[in-house]
């Protein structure tokens, strides 16, 4: 007796079905790299967090030295140090002395302190806001005397700035990210912190953004910069960049 199924094998099987079959192969995986990228949460309409210092700006206290986004120093490195960034600077740079005592941005929850995959040692500290969003300060002098999972008020001591060069003469500076909730999208800082921006800019040497002679406008001004996706590709592979690029890294 022929106890084989009714559909046959596959060279039996009418062809209609082997067709769905491959279709829904095909669409499967693209299916669950849809849920797997979930689009980057929007920015809060008004900015929800406060500097990460308490004493104002100055010459000999801190001050604004690289923005957030398509920076001219982010290009020229865009490969070697922003290449897991997508090239642009994401985050942004304050200038300090060594020792510089840094405040949390708002109340919150510590959930992760130097963490090698995010770079910006010697140490890192990472707080994850009620409203979703989280505050990266980078390059701290120590490790921050916390535990993971620490809750943080507002305006609360978190730790001192460093140098990533360890030196705390050639480049002494806090660099302060914000990202999402699952830490893949960084944001620009101008967008979630309330202060004078324009004023901070003012002053600050690093100001220049690298522009793209097909779209001059685009990513021309602090808080007009790109979200970026974390291992993506790089943004600022201009065709026409402008100033050209004189490193190449
Ligand atoms: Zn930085």
């Amino acid at each position: 007796m022929d106890v084989r199924p009714a559909g046959g094998n596959a060279m039996t099987r009418p062809p209609g079905v082997l067709a769905i079959l491959l279709i829904v192969a095909a669409v499967l995986p693209q299916v669950a790299l849809a849920r797997q990228i979930e689009p980057p949460p929007p920015a809060p309409e008004t900015p929800p967090f406060r500097l990460p210092f308490d004493i104002p700006p100055g010459p000999g206290s801190w001050f604004l030295v690289q923005p957030y986004g398509s920076t001219r120093q982010a290009y020229l490195r865009r490969v070697s140090w922003y290449g897991g960034g997508q090239g642009v600077h994401f985050g942004v740079d304050f200038a300090a002395p060594c020792g510089t005592p840094v405040v949390a941005v708002d109340s919150g929850t510590i959930i992760k302190i130097d963490a090698q995959e995010h770079g910006a040692g010697p140490h890192n500290l990472l707080i994850l806001h009620e409203n979703g969003f989280v505050s990266l300060y980078g390059h701290l002098l120590e490790r921050p005397p916390f535990a993971a999972f620490t809750p943080v008020q507002a305006g609360q001591a978190i730790g001192v700035t460093g140098d990533p060069d360890l030196t705390c003469s050639s480049r002494p500076h806090l660099h302060l990210e914000i990202r999402d909730r699952s830490l893949y999208y960084g944001y620009d800082p101008v967008n979630f912190i309330a202060t004078d921006w324009d004023s901070l800019a003012l002053v600050s040497p690093g100001m220049a953004f690298q522009r793209d002679l097909d779209a001059p406008r685009r990513w021309a001004l602090p808080g007009d910069q790109p979200v970026v996706r974390f291992g993506d590709g790089l943004l600022n592979a201009f065709a026409r960049p402008w100033p050209p690029d004189t490193l190449g890294w």
